[in-house]
């Protein structure tokens, strides 16, 4: 991977870095809070991601379809945030507990934080909050690389705020957390970490790994919606599997899991998914496939620890109920009448999985026959047509036109004319069976 970065220039001004990358309208939005908390005697910083791929010198690396900034606020963020939300068309949602707002636009999103300082009671628990210095509110973040802020205020706007080192740890490429009971306190942290270092091309400081390992039963102190919220996060990512490998590597993956695997077989699979989906489309594929060799038992523990949607569960119990029946769709004499009464009943993702995991074999092709043609075939004639044809509605009909449905699968019909004669010819025999 090539990477433009800035962080060699003498000046750690970044403003013409800002004026680049950061889009006009969103731009504009954000000079205006920074003004209005001026009047106030309040300063408000870009800090997070942001701040780490401006640097970078890479905006593509702003992940998703939105513009997404965080901004501390020295200050009331909360306060702040409802008067820009007056003059402005934005849509706000304030947290005062957490002294916390968003303010969504069309096609951003800007998360305001009242500058904080965290204390944790317990390891794996929500920090205790209260306020602080901008200082104290980038000590408590996961990386060096995420813990840099930029003025945005009049007098200094474009200058950088890097008390930890944030910048030399990007120019040495490393992920490095800010003090040793950093994973302890928040074992999520331990699968972000992974999950920057294998999107960035970066690598682990040396102490970090040492206490990354040591922290890693800590992952059981967290809550099952908190690892599941970074799983998906990693499944989002461009190349999940590089960060699942990893964590194999790293003996994290275990601890999630005793059946998750990060091997080949993922890497292969995920690759082909790719290929086939469109990325909306591919996390909950993924899960899918992250559990295709799991045990009944093992997906049943996997769902309840990390407490998964109804829909997605479906998904994953019904890509191993089909692996099991596969045999049954690996025979040359099915028709397509049969495969698809035999693949309807399953979620898509879990048919996609498993075409996706199978060898090429009968099955396979069938399986891809569902996805790509069969899934799609309707008859023409609707409930309208056949009643004008005499055929009311009810059961009668229901079973009229599941026979052309089927016909139409088989290929035993193919144009409109053809749906008629057929149905035309049911109709007698139907009336004569109900009776
Ligand atoms: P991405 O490009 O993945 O969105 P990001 O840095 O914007 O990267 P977010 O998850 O949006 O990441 O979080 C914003 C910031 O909040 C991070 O940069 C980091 O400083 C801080 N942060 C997020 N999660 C944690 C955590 N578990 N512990 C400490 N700080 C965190
Ligand atoms: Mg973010």
């Amino acid at each position: 991977m090539q990477w433009k970065c800035w962080y060699n220039t003498d000046a750690m001004n970044l403003a013409r870095q800002i004026e680049q990358y950061i889009p006009r309208q969103l731009l504009e939005l954000v000079r205006d809070i920074s003004g209005q908390a001026a009047k106030q005697g309040q300063r408000v910083y870009l800090v997070g991601g942001v701040v780490r791929d401006l640097l970078l010198g890479d905006p593509s690396l702003r992940s998703g379809p939105r513009f997404d900034l965080d901004l501390v606020v020295e200050g009331d963020a909360v306060k702040l945030a409802q008067q820009v939300a007056e003059t402005s068309q934005a849509k706000l949602l304030a947290h005062h507990r957490f002294g916390t707002a968003k303010l969504r636009y069309d096609n951003f999103t800007l998360d305001l934080a009242t500058a904080r300082k965290e204390t944790y009671a317990k390891p794996g628990a929500l920090p205790t909050v209260t306020p602080g210095t901008l200082k104290d509110d980038l000590v408590r973040r996961d990386f060096s690389i995420n813990a840099m802020a930029i003025s945005l205020a009049l007098n200094d706007y474009g200058k950088l705020v890097d008390p930890y080192q944030g910048k030399n740890d990007l120019e040495h490429r490393r992920i490095r957390i800010l003090h040793p009971e950093s994973f302890s306190d928040d074992a999520t942290r331990i699968l972000r970490a992974v999950r920057y270092e294998q999107r960035l091309c970066f690598e682990l400081e040396a102490q970090t790994v040492e206490l990354l390992k040591r922290d890693i039963p800590m992952l059981d102190t967290i809550s099952g919606d908190r690892i599941r919220h970074e799983l998906e996060l990693i499944l989002k990512e461009k190349r999940p599997e590089f960060v699942i490998k990893r964590l194999a590597g790293l003996g994290v993956l275990p601890r999630i899991s005793p059946s998750l695997k990060g091997n080949g077989w993922i890497a292969e699979k995920f690759d082909r998914a790719r290929r086939l989906k469109k990325p909306a489309q591919l996390p909950s594929l993924y899960f899918c496939l992250l559990i295709y060799s799991f045990s009944e038992r093992g997906i049943e523990q996997f769902l309840a620890r990390f407490n998964i949607s109804a829909k997605l569960s479906r998904a994953m119990r019904d890509t191993l109920r089909l692996k099991t029946k596969l045999s049954l769709l690996d025979k040359s004499s099915l028709k397509p009448s049969e495969i698809y009464y035999l693949l309807r009943e399953y979620e898509p993702v879990a048919i996609q999985a498993n075409a996706i995991a199978s060898e090429p074999s009968m099955a396979h092709r069938h399986l891809q026959l569902f996805l790509t043609k069969l899934r799609y075939v309707r008859t023409p004639l609707d409930g309208e047509e056949l009643k004008r044809l005499g055929i009311s509605a009810g059961p009668e009909m229901g079973k009229v036109l599941q026979v052309l449905h089927k016909a139409k699968l088989d290929g035993e019909v193919r144009t409109k004319a053809d749906e008629k004669k057929l149905a035309l010819s049911l109709a007698p025999k139907l009336k004569w069976q109900g009776r």
